[in-house]
């Protein structure tokens, strides 16, 4: 444990993160010359941008439809998609840059399924007018990762592989850099860096049912957090309806968009009730909460779940356009939907809230900026339409890298290192401490504690009495929290001490999103309060801003930005 003499690393730009956000960021800020380096506790294609399945939205018109399609109408399906809480301003870039963006990923080798004339597929999703999702068959994510990744390579931009983003340091008001812990090496190294980039994902993890990657756990925006930048709409959680029974791994809405039914156990087309022009096309938020209602009414399978059924598709379509999901479903539920149809319940899916930032990834702490899942610009509100999030990544990844390039002035060798050393002893000391204790609770109970109660007190629907008791439970769970220990006290390879060090972030992420649930008294996109089921707009049009407090969460508010499109009522 003893460090004698710290190597210190500089960089103009440091990217956290190696899913799409942060290689795109990367990508941008070393073609603009600077000096970059990429970040990531895990290789790069092993982030979760990897297994995302549907697509990415873009508006080309590539498939023949009624009306034609434009980015103003994929902006207003991403508005009122989001409940009008999106800041109109951000949208509306995303929606006209994405098509750049996703024609450049085209060029740069992504395999997108194509149109009898070769052009980019597109399938149509939820609460989209138009058939607006290009896609890779059902492997999109793995497909756009790759072509990243590969970019990157070809850049020559270093990745430090398997390091662990420990703390932000910040000095005389900036982010100058972060502590890092190289698993391998077992050794804390501080990075300067001109521009600090957060692109670490979800905190999915926190809850029970998640169709997250294990990885996501939400220690980026905790990081943020923990150096006094707010945390912004977090208690818009969203829920996907379709997730496998027993292992909640994912099955795209592709497969709705490909034509799939949602059966409960009457046999009923149920979303005819919930949603009578769009049925299973309806926006996330709405399908979640119609196939939950289902189950808790009765309507489920053994209580549990409920059908998707792809059988009248036929096994040459399954197989063209969703070999994926076929595949997940015969390996982890023995079910071939070309038989049979799909148990599926829904599940923790993504994160709408995050690290607040403006339309070039700039965050209220100078010299740091944040991009894609960790992050809120805010384009996707209180409800994400499935496809934007891909977009998100590569429209707001590499804006921020551009920006973050612009502010470069040649001066990383000169900030300051003893901001860096005394953090670095600390968090020493804080070892030393933890593995020195009696520790008479455990922190693998207090995670599972942790994730079973935001699935049943903070999920799809919510209550003042669930959300109270959930805050005194997380309250009482911080502070046993102090009472765990670790028995490992060596740095290299220690897990378990990284598992605390996650299980803090999540305690301190979960009390946002509760805090923000319980004070927000009505029901918008994904946050459906049972107790106010109407949307507010008089009291409520408003962005949450969560702050740390040594007594907990400090809530603010904030304007949303309407360019075009005043809220209306949302009827699909
Ligand atoms: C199963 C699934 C399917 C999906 N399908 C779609 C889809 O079809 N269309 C769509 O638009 N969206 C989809 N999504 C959502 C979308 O995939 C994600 O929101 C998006 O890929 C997130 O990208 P990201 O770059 O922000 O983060 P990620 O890809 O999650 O990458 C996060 C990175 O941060 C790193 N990291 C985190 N914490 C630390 C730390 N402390 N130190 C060092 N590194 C750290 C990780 O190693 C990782 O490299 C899907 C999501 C899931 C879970």
């Amino acid at each position: 444990m003893n460090q004698p003499q710290m190597e210190i690393l500089s960089h103009d730009i440091l990217v956290i993160g190696g899913g799409l956000a942060g290689l795109r960021a990367a990508i941008e800020a070393r073609k603009a010359g600077k000096d970059v380096a990429i970040l990531s506790k895990v290789h790069p294609l092993r982030s979760h941008s990897v297994a995302a399945q549907g697509g990415v939205n873009a508006a080309f018109n590539n498939v023949p439809a009624p009306v034609q399609d434009s980015c103003e109408n994929h902006a207003f399906d991403t508005i009122k998609g989001s409940d009008y809480l999106a800041d109109q301003d951000a949208v509306e870039i995303m929606c006209r840059e994405g098509l750049d963006r996703v024609v450049e990923m085209e060029r740069w080798g992504t395999l997108f399924s194509r149109t009898e004339d070769g052009k980019i597929a597109q399938r149509p999703f939820g609460g989209a007018g138009f058939p607006r999702t290009c896609y890779a068959a059902d492997r999109t994510g793995h497909n756009l990762l790759h072509v990243l990744y590969e970019q990157v390579t070809g850049l020559r931009i270093p990745v430090y592989e398997e390091w662990h983003a420990l703390s932000l340091v910040v000095g005389e008001g900036r982010c100058i850099g972060i502590l890092a812990f190289p698993l391998f090496e077992g050794k804390i190294v501080p990075i300067r860096a001109e521009a600090t980039i957060l692109a670490t994902g979800g905190y999915g993890r926190i809850y029970l049912r998640s169709t997250n990657a294990i990885i996501n756990a939400g220690r980026g925006c905790y990081l943020a957090y923990q150096a006094g930048v707010p945390l912004e709409d977090m208690e818009f959680v969203q829920f996907h309806p379709t997730s496998l029974y027993g292992t909640n791994i994912l099955i795209t809405e592709g497969a709705r968009g490909e034509g799939g039914y949602l059966v409960n156990v009457k046999g009923e087309r149920y979303m005819e009730r919930y949603a009578p022009h769009l049925m299973e096309l309806g926006p996330r938020d709405i399908v979640a909460r119609a196939t939950q209602r289902e189950i808790d009414e009765g309507r489920g399978f053994q209580g549990q779940y409920v059908h998707l059924d792809l059988r009248h598709l036929g096994k040459e379509k399954i197989m063209d356009r969703l070999p994926g999901i076929r595949q997940i479903a015969i390996d982890f539920a023995g079910i071939d939907p070309v038989l049979d149809p799909i148990p599926i319940q829904p599940a923790q899916h993504y994160s709408m809230g995050g690290i607040p930032t403006g339309v070039d990834g700039e965050t209220p702490l100078p010299g740091l900026y944040a991009a894609g899942e960790c992050a809120c610009v805010s384009v996707h509100g209180a409800n994400r339409l499935g496809g934007n999030s891909l977009l998100e990544t590569l429209v707001f990844g590499k804006r921020a890298g551009k920006k973050a390039a612009s502010i470069v002035r040649g001066r990383k060798e000169a900030l300051p290192p003893s901001a860096f050393h005394k953090q670095a002893e600390a968090i020493r000391a804080g070892l030393r401490e933890l593995s020195s204790r009696s520790g008479e609770e455990s922190g693998f109970r207090l995670r599972d504690e942790l994730k079973t109660l935001m699935t049943h007190r903070v999920g799809i629907f919510r209550r003042k009495s669930d959300l109270l008791s959930a805050k005194e439970k997380i309250r009482e769970l911080k502070e046993r929290f102090g009472r765990t220990a670790i028995k490992q006290n060596r740095l290299a390879f220690n897990h378990e001490w990284l598992l605390h060090l996650e299980l803090e972030g999540m305690l301190h992420v979960a009390e946002v999103i509760t805090e923000g649930a319980l004070t927000r008294e009505e029901s918008r996109g994904s946050h459906f309060r049972t107790d106010y089921p109407e949307r507010d707009d008089e009291r409520w049009l408003l962005h949450t801003l969560a702050y740390k407090t040594p007594e907990g969460t400090r809530l603010e508010y904030k304007n949303v930005t309407i360019t075009n499109s005043p809220p209306k009522a949302r009827i699909y």
